[in-house]
């Protein structure tokens, strides 16, 4: 991992778990598509479940 890279945390709407999904910046296609294909590690829900986490601190939303 390059020291340029952040860590983009996701969450999972169906159990509530909370991890890395993928490292930003990346291709915004290739991001895309790493989203859609993503799966809950906890419970195994699918991308449809899967929402990025706001930045620690924006908990406003
Ligand atoms: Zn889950």
């Amino acid at each position: 991992m390059t020291p340029d890279k952040r860590p983009l945390t996701v969450g999972c709407v169906a159990c509530g778990h909370e991890w890395t999904g993928l490292y930003l910046p990346m291709n915004i296609s290739l991001a895309a598509r790493a989203m859609q294909t993503m799966h809950c590690p906890m419970c195994g829900a699918s991308s449809s479940d899967i929402r990025i986490r706001a930045e620690k601190g924006d908990d406003a939303a």
